[in-house]
């Protein structure tokens, strides 16, 4: 596009969307928008910088690519319905930019940074190519509460304990109010753009997004109803019902979170609201809000540690004994463990690409204790098929499950997938949902199949090892084999 066709009287501002697809609580376009200039929406399908920089951002999994086509097609139409327009373009961050700066004479480009090496490192790219071309660059508060370089220790690093973290994070009072989305854009017309559809970032053959479609609304609109549902209906209760996979209990606002579709602060004043309209929340409030700690946490670390993905906290991991069994592995990927909790957890997973934070830690456990395999693959497997994958919390919580991150649980407590079940899923419910199979079993059957009688596993038309699998390790030797790996490599490091 010749530049001198789109030269108008106030250069443009582009605003590069990245993990940010919303308009509301979105200071670079907020910025832009208030400039009175001309604004023009642009999304980067960059795979090569991401490949080529050390350390590289990690590909999108298969569900994240469903979920990321879904919330660009809403973020454009949210553009075009207050005058803008969201161009599209592929290649590296920085030469696809800069040219587009070019071709439309912007005065400026803006964006939300996000506190993730190579996300900071392409960011880098971008800042100098424009540099060059004398175009400013401009970089807001990003997707967190608190800059990770707010909380430090004295040795100058991140805290790697939550509570004393969570603590300094409250400390630091009421994060800033949330903005409003503009409500009219100035656009620029007759700017290329690819077509979304020719991204292919959703399944076709084998079309298996039916289960997402089903379970999720992607973008704004929708991440702003979860949580107008959830804190009207939902949080009541959530301090005790968040443990419950059985139960409705929990906000589901990760995967919009993940893809910035709703920041953390406008979920931490909406629910700061609702606790000083209803004080008896308070309480299920407080938990609520710790837990998006957790998520701050996850996201500092990785800060921190760039390869958390790849690198054991805790060195003395380096040495762990890990099994590589690909059969277990595949029994685990497809919910077929014979571990009821265990199967319906990777169940829902593949269906609706979440599982219940409770069941997350039940399955993750029983990969790397019960079947020895390293955190390493489930976390991959998970990346994989969440809708939610993050590259902080995925790995930060794998580590924490596995014994080897920061804060972690001890790896000798080995979660015993049968009381596990019969503690949170305790009518079994959760198990009927997603193992169909066992449906008809009674309550006291349900978690643990195999100590049923030949008579009830008929009249529940159950066949073991044929309709239903046989546990693929029986649970005190898995523990007691995943002791004896770790005695191994307890007191190195
Ligand atoms: P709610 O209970 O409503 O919590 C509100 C928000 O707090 C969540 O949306 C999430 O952003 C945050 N949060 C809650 N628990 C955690 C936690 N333990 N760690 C970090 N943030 C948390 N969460 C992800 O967002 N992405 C992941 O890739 C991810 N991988 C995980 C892997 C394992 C092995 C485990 C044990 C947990 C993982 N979690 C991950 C954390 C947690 O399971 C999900 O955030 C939670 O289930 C999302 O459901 P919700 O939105 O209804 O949560």
């Amino acid at each position: 596009m010749a530049r001198n066709l789109l030269v108008t009287r106030v250069q443009p501002v582009i605003v590069w969307f990245r993990d940010d697809l919303r308009l509301s609580d979105h200071p670079a376009l907020q910025e832009a928008a208030s400039r009175g200039a001309p604004v023009i929406g642009l999304y980067v399908r960059d795979e090569q910088s991401r490949a080529l920089k050390p350390p590289a951002a990690r590909p999108l999994g298969g569900a994240t690519r469903w979920w990321l086509a879904h919330s660009l097609r809403a973020l454009g139409k949210s553009f075009e319905a207050i005058g803008g327009t969201l161009v599209l373009r592929t290649g590296p961050a920085a030469s696809v930019i800069a040219t587009l700066a070019r071709e439309t004479n912007a005065g400026a480009v803006f964006w939300n940074d996000i506190a993730q090496a190579p996300h900071q490192a392409i960011a880098g790219d971008v800042e100098s190519a424009l540099a060059s071309d004398g175009v400013v660059s401009k970089i807001f508060p990003g997707d967190l509460l608190v800059d990770p370089q707010a909380i430090r220790n004295k040795d100058n690093r991140g805290l790697r304990v939550f509570t004393p973290f969570w603590r300094r994070v409250q400390g630091l009072g009421d994060p800033p109010k949330p903005l409003p989305a503009p409500k009219k854009l100035t656009s620029v017309s007759g700017i290329a753009s690819e077509a979304l559809d020719e991204w292919k970032l959703e399944p076709t053959q084998p079309d298996w997004a039916g289960g997402l479609r089903e379970s999720w609304t992607p973008g704004e609109a929708g991440a702003q109803a979860r949580l107008k549902a959830f804190l009207d209906d939902g949080i009541e209760g959530y301090a005790n019902d968040r443990d419950r996979p059985d139960h409705d209990g929990t906000s589901r606002l990760s995967p919009h979170l993940r893809f910035g579709e709703i920041s953390p602060r406008q979920l931490w004043h909406a629910a700061r609201f609702v606790a000083a309209e209803h004080p008896r929340l308070a309480g299920d409030i407080d938990k609520f809000l710790s837990e998006l700690g957790w998520r701050e946490f996850c996201r500092h670390l990785l800060f921190d540690v760039p390869d958390l993905a790849k690198r054991n906290l805790q060195e003395q991991f380096d040495d762990f004994p890990w099994k590589r069994d690909a059969r277990a592995l595949k029994a685990w990927q497809r919910g077929l463990t014979g571990y009821p909790i265990v199967d319906a957890g990777m169940r829902e997973l593949w269906h609706s690409g979440v599982m219940h934070n409770r069941v997350r830690m039940v399955v993750a456990s029983f990969l790397v204790k019960h079947l020895l395999i390293d955190w390493r693959a489930g976390e991959q497997w998970f990346w994989d098929t969440l809708v939610d994958a993050d590259a902080g919390s995925n790995p930060a919580n794998w580590q924490w499950v596995a014994g080897s991150g920061a804060d972690a649980a001890p790896y000798f407590r080995v979660f015993n997938p049968i009381l596990q079940g019969e503690k949170f899923d305790p009518d079994g419910g959760y198990v009927r949902r997603w193992v169909p199979e066992l449906a008809q079993l009674p309550d006291d059957l349900i978690h643990q199949p195999w100590t049923a009688t030949p008579i009830e596993l008929a009249s529940a038309d159950v066949e073991l090892g044929k309709t239903y699998p046989r546990p693929i390790v029986d649970h005190k030797q898995g523990r007691e084999r995943a002791l004896a790996a770790y005695a191994k490599i307890r007191g190195k490091g």
